[in-house]
This record gives structure tokens, sequence and C-alpha cells, in this order.
């Protein structure tokens, strides 16, 4: 028999997913399936809901678009939080671990996904060139301190180089943060205690 077309359209979209495959697609739908409707409906509203959100034009973290007008998330507009001091990370969970500790209190931008040899592509230049402008409008040309969050790893070492090369006359100082992290460790799952001493041991 051919797949039903209800099932086909799901494994289409979910297939997409990262690190979900046509045969994990399948799986899941068979097993959305038996979880029944009630729990189906409950899953398109959470997923439908994230149709509200926008992405950042400033640091590119989520901005719910309803909150403010001006297309920024709620740290880009908080102004109790330092605007020269730059954190500049790979992806939003890394946003999301360094917020868990409480220790940072200035902006951050995120680079996006890090490549495999370290260079840095088309999108992550025009972020980086975003962040410059940036720093020009609002900070006069120059930040009090970038520090570079990417993770202790070769592609992460190579892709700070970089970064550090580019925006070394746009800011006072470029710290590295990792230097407390295990060597190959992740930020994304660095407990908050050992985060918080390696923003604290940053250099
Ligand atoms: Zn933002």
């Amino acid at each position: 028999m051919k797949t039903p077309r209800a099932i086909e359209q799901f494994i289409e979209a979910f297939s997409k997913l990262p690190s979900i495959g046509p045969r994990q697609a399948t799986r899941l739908a068979f097993y959305l399936i038996n979880l029944g409707k009630a729990e189906i409906k409950h899953l398109s509203s959470a997923l439908g809901s994230l149709q509200n959100v926008d992405v950042c034009k400033q640091c590119f973290f989520i901005s719910e678009s309803k909150s403010n007008s001006k297309g920024l998330c709620d740290i880009c507009s908080d102004l109790g939080r330092k605007p020269g001091t730059i954190m500049i990370v790979e992806k939003e969970t890394d946003l999301l671990s360094v917020e868990k500790t409480s220790k940072f209190n200035g902006r951050y931008m995120i680079i996006g996904d890090l490549n495999r040899n370290g260079s840095v592509d088309a999108s992550q230049r025009l972020r980086i060139s975003a962040l410059k402008k940036q720093i020009q409008d609002d900070l006069s040309g120059s930040a009090s301190e970038i520090i570079i969050g990417l993770n202790p790893t070769t592609i992460g070492d190579l892709t700070a180089s970089i970064i550090k090369q580019e925006l070394s006359s746009h800011s006072k100082k470029i710290t590295r943060l990792g230097r407390g992290l295990p060597t190959g460790g992740e930020i994304e799952f660095a407990d908050e205690e050992t985060l918080g001493s390696a923003l604290d041991r940053r250099n």
C-alpha cells in the first residue's frame, strides 16, 4: 500500500528538522497519532505560537513581535543592561545558558552555527557588519568590551580568531570566554557555576 497522505505530509515537513530523517519522522508520526487527538491539538498550538516570534534585528535572538514595535528582544530593549559590553555566542541556547548564570549584564550577538572548517561564512559576515554598524551608531565607534563566548574547541578557536581580527578596531578590549571550561566542552551544556567562573576568568 501507499503511505497515507497525512503521514507523507508530516514526514516531508518534519524530516527537514535537524537530526530527524524520514525514518525518525515516520516513527514520530505514528507515535503522535497514538498519543491521541487532544495531545496533537496541544502540540500544534504550541508549534503555531512560534509564528508570533521574530528574530531580534540587533542581536538575532528572538523577540516576541507583540512585545515591542522596534523589533528588539527583551535583552536589547532593557535599559538596565550595559550596551557597550557585547558577548558573541554561537546560538540561542548558549545565550540562555549565560543568562542562567545571572552574571552577565551586557548584550549579545548570535553569530549562528559555526562552520566545520572554522571559517566565517557570508551570513556570519553580515552579522559582524551589522554589529560594527551598531557599534558605530550607538557606541560612538567603540564598544567597551567584546567577549567572544564560543565553545573552547578547535573550530571555536579558529572562528574566534577571525572575529577578533574583524572587530579589533571596534572595541577597547576583546576577551574570550571559556578558559575555565573543559577543552572541547560546550557552553550550552556547562553548569551555571562552571560557566559563571569562566565568565569571571575571561581574558
Ligand atoms: Zn536583541
